[in-house]
């Protein structure tokens, strides 16, 4: 049987490596807070001391951690993937970062004799409980047909986008949709309510035309409830607005309304709400 590793039990690893535990698949779990592997030891994962133990231990490892300076942390020095990999085994990381990291990444991982495959995720907490995430593969196709199983059990549609960087840059692309909506979402309700209007009113009558869309469904009720528990961190999201912005600046493609969003997502960073969800965004707003 294949052994599978898992590193990185935040909001999303925690889901998506429960799931494939679950399905009866051996995994090994590593998080930096090791507190946080208990959980999925008792449901029957293994733990490792390092991600150099978590690769070395298995075919092929996944990693999903907050940023560029985490996916890379994770690899490097002597405790890291790259140190553990060898030949013959996979290192998948599904962590949002920019396409410059996952080519370092790749590259570290291939000169070790390992094969790298990048699969940011699209989909929050819900669908990562629910084994119904967006993975956006890309890089060594091989990698990505042994990973399949796991995908099929993490989410409901894995597309192969080619070469290293077409997966990250998806991801950025979405997620910088998503942000700008968001944006404007909670400058509407924000607009809406100042002027008297009724808020269920307004999400009824938004739900019901063209702009009708899951993410206004969930996070409308949000605003209107000021409840911001944790699905996908704000900070995240403005480190994937940073990023997409930056991804224009390379491409020499003006995004004024990405980095207004980007902005706005700063402001809320640094009025403290940088650990609660995206929706808190309208707490600057309002
Ligand atoms: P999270 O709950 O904040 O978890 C972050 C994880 O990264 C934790 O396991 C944390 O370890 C680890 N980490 C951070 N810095 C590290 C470092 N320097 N070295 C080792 N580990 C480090 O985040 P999340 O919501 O699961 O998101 C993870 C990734 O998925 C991010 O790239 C995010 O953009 C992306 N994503 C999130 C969502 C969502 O809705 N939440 C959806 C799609 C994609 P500790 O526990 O030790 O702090």
């Amino acid at each position: 049987m294949k052994k599978f590793g898992f590193i990185g039990l935040g909001i999303m690893g925690n889901a998506m490596a429960l799931n494939l535990v679950k399905a009866g698949l051996d995994v090994t779990v590593w998080n930096r807070n090791s507190e946080k592997c208990s959980a999925l030891v008792a449901q029957g994962a293994k733990q490792g001391n390092t991600p150099r133990e978590v690769a070395e231990a298995c075919d092929i490892t996944f990693t999903i951690v907050s940023d560029p300076t985490a996916a890379l942390a994770i690899c490097e020095g002597p405790d890291g993937v790259v140190a553990g990999i060898g030949e013959g085994r996979s290192y998948i990381d599904m962590s949002t970062v920019d396409d410059a990291t996952s080519q370092k990444i790749s590259a570290a991982i291939t000169e070790a004799g390992g094969r790298f495959l990048e699969a940011p995720v699209s989909g929050t907490k819900k669908p990562a409980e629910d084994g119904t995430l967006i993975i956006l593969a890309a890089g060594d196709k091989s990698v990505y047909d042994d990973a399949l199983p796991a995908f099929e059990i993490m989410g409901k549609m894995s597309p192969y986008l080619g070469e290293i960087g077409q997966g990250a840059k998806m991801k950025l692309v979405v997620n910088m949709i998503m942000g700008g909506m968001l944006s404007i979402f909670s400058e509407g309700v924000s607009l809406g309510l100042k002027a008297d209007l009724d808020g269920e009113q307004l999400l009824e009558i938004i739900a019901a035309g063209a702009m009708a869309n899951p993410m206004f469904a969930v996070k409308g009720p949000m605003l209107l409830a000021e409840q911001y528990d944790t699905s996908f961190p704000l900070k995240h999201m403005q480190k994937d607005m940073r990023l997409a912005v930056d991804l224009g600046d390379q491409l020499d493609l003006s995004l004024p309304t990405a980095a207004t969003s980007n902005e706005s997502f700063k402001q809320a960073r640094k009025a403290g709400y940088a650990d609660e969800d995206i929706a808190a965004i309208y707490k600057t707003v309002k």
